[in-house]
């Protein structure tokens, strides 16, 4: 089904998001989690893919596992290191493995990698796919804005010409202060953007995704989140608790606010996406009436 189908269908959408092995890497262990996380019942899975397209295979091979397991995929398509040829390509490739969605993004720069010489940006990708095929087309989207942007106004507009190239829904960075989405969600609804947003949450559990997500993400680090990261990072097991309580009450606020979806950056971890699906199923239930 295509993921404009079930906004259509649900108040509230309900997705994790994985990322593929590597190339050299055996599938099996990515299977059992996707099977996990199928029992949770999502509304879909997205599949991250490498900017350089080196893993992009992976990506299609991913997708393929994630319906075979009863699930609709969102394949992501990067665009700064590609050409129409190569983007065509797996697009088809997606398309013969009947995946009929993709997360059209640019991607991050590699330092010494040739920039492509037919995509600037991700709405260059975006109206390349609408001319030449049939996907649901999603977006991405930064509610604090994307790093590289001179300001939220001169963002907003870029976005608004992203959507009008044919985006169907948006997925946002993660963010930890709801009042940041908020605000997001009330700009581009006067800058004349009308899809749904999914708000995109990444539960702080590990040492290691502290690390990362403060060093590489730019996401603004809330007091509330300091101090849990000051009293519990060397206590896996309190910030495991932690972490999973911060991002189950960052969604039962935005659900209380009327967010169209939530879409859980799982980091391939069924344990915490079975934790927070549970706490919030009787929620989703209520708002979609099932
Ligand atoms: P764009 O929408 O092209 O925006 C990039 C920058 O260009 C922004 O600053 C924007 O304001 C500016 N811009 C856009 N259009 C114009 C214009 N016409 N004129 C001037 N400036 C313009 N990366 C991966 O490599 N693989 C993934 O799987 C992946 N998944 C992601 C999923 C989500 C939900 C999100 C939020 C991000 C993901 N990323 C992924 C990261 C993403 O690729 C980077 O954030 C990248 O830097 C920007 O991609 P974009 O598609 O948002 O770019």
């Amino acid at each position: 089904m295509r993921i404009s189908e079930i906004f259509t269908k649900k108040k509230a959408v309900f997705s994790f998001e994985i990322f593929p092995p590597k190339p050299t890497s055996d599938i099996s262990a990515v299977h059992d989690t996707i099977r996990e996380l199928s029992s949770l019942s999502p509304d879909y899975i997205s599949v991250t893919c490498s900017a350089g397209g080196s893993g992009n295979a992976r990506t299609a091979e991913i997708s393929a596992l994630v319906r075979s397991c009863g699930v609709e995929p969102l394949a992501h398509v990067t665009c700064i290191h590609s050409d129409r040829a190569a983007a065509q390509t797996t697009l088809n490739e997606l398309w013969d493995l009947n995946v009929q969605n993709v997360l059209a993004l640019r991607g991050d720069r590699i330092a010494g990698v040739a920039e492509s010489k037919d995509f600037k940006y991700a709405s260059d990708l975006v109206r390349f796919i609408r001319q030449t095929s049939d996907f649901d087309v999603a977006g991405a989207c930064y509610p604090e804005g994307h790093p590289e942007s001179r300001d939220l106004v001169s963002d907003i507009r870029n976005l608004k010409q992203k959507v009008d190239a044919g985006v169907t829904h948006l997925n946002t960075q993660l963010f930890f202060d709801n009042e940041d989405f908020y605000r997001f969600r009330d700009n581009i609804a006067l800058a004349g953007i009308h899809v749904p947003v999914q708000a995109g949450i990444m539960p702080l559990v590990k040492k290691s995704h502290v690390d990362r997500i403060i060093s590489l993400s730019g996401a603004k680090i809330p007091a509330k989140i300091s101090r849990m990261i000051a009293r519990f990072y060397d206590k896996p097991d309190s910030l495991m608790e932690a972490g999973i309580a911060y991002a189950v009450d960052q969604i039962v606020d935005l659900l209380s606010a009327g967010a169209q979806g939530i879409h859980l950056y799982v980091m391939n971890n069924p344990y915490v996406a079975r934790r927070i699906a549970e706490s919030i199923q009787p929620i989703l239930n209520e708002i979609n009436g099932d």
